[in-house]
């Protein structure tokens, strides 16, 4: 029997092949889900619809997370498809570019504080309150994505380090608030890998050589290995762990000093 048979998980975060949550999606498919998607809007439907054929899904829906309705309406249309929801797998997250670029002080805007928290963090609270009622009973697990920039500082990732902080905050509070209903919530904390909304990043590339050099592992991670961790956080294995932040970055986040060989 696969990990993951039988268990209907919907994933919000599909952009492209390059996301995160395509290496979920693939890891989770070859553990035997059932998988449902959401994408963004109009700009992102028919490539999603085409991935999701290839994880043999014809389930995919609108849903602009910053916007309740919308939300609401994606559980109400799985209602009707499937009988309950097991995973709830978030993996989304934006601020403005002018906020990931420069002197955090200098750059961060009232405006771009809001927007990175809700789409970022709020959002992941929005899908778990909606997605309640279809996880009754289900001892289900819900997964988000986060960063080390929540506990350390880099360079221009400036505020999306604050809504990584509240995010991880979040599943502490979630994992008390869904305990009673005998849901998990969980986070992954991934290394840097290059997907669309990493190029926001102003040097995403230079962070990409910095992790790889210092990782105990000596190089970054994949979104398939990303996914393996999520797949683990999503089945029956990990039944023991909430409130969580696993990390997949190669072993990144445990190095103060990474080696004191010269490397040129
Ligand atoms: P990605 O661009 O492939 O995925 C980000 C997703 O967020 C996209 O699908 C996008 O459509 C969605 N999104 C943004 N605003 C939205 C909105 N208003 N409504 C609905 N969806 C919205 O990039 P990714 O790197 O795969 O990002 C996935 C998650 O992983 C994010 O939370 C990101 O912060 C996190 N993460 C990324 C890295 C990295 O280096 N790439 C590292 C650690 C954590």
């Amino acid at each position: 029997m696969k990990l993951l048979e039988g268990k209907n998980i919907l994933i919000v975060g599909v952009a492209n092949k390059h996301s995160i949550a395509s290496g979920i999606a693939t890891s989770m498919f070859n553990h035997g889900a059932n998988l449902a998607f959401t994408y963004q809007n109009e700009r992102f439907k028919s490539k999603v619809e085409l991935l999701a054929k290839g994880w043999n899904s014809n389930i995919c829906l609108s849903c602009d997370v910053s916007n309740d309705e919308e939300i609401k309406n994606v559980f109400s249309k799985l209602e009707k498809i499937w009988e309950g929801i097991d995973v709830l797998v978030h993996a989304v997250g934006f601020a403005p570019s002018d906020q990931l670029d420069g002197d955090f002080l200098d750059s961060t805007t009232r405006e771009g504080f809001k927007i990175a928290h809700d789409i970022s963090s709020y959002s992941f609270i929005g899908l778990a309150k909606a997605a309640k009622k279809s996880m009754e009973g289900r001892n289900g697990s819900l997964i988000t994505l986060s960063y080390l920039g929540s506990q350390k500082t880099l360079p221009n990732y400036n505020v999306m380090g604050l809504a990584k902080a509240s995010l991880e905050a979040s599943v502490r509070f979630l994992a008390v608030s869904l305990g009673k209903e005998g849901h998990r919530v969980n986070a992954i904390s991934a290394g840097p890998i290059k997907t669309l909304a990493a190029s926001g990043i102003k040097n995403f590339k230079k962070m990409l050589s910095y992790n790889s050099d210092r990782a105990p592992l000596g190089r970054n991670v994949s979104t398939e290995e990303v996914g393996n961790a999520a797949t683990f956080l999503a089945s029956d294995l990990s039944s023991g762990i909430t409130g969580e932040t696993l990390y997949v970055d190669a072993g990144f986040n445990i190095t103060a000093i990474g080696s004191l060989e010269e490397t040129s």
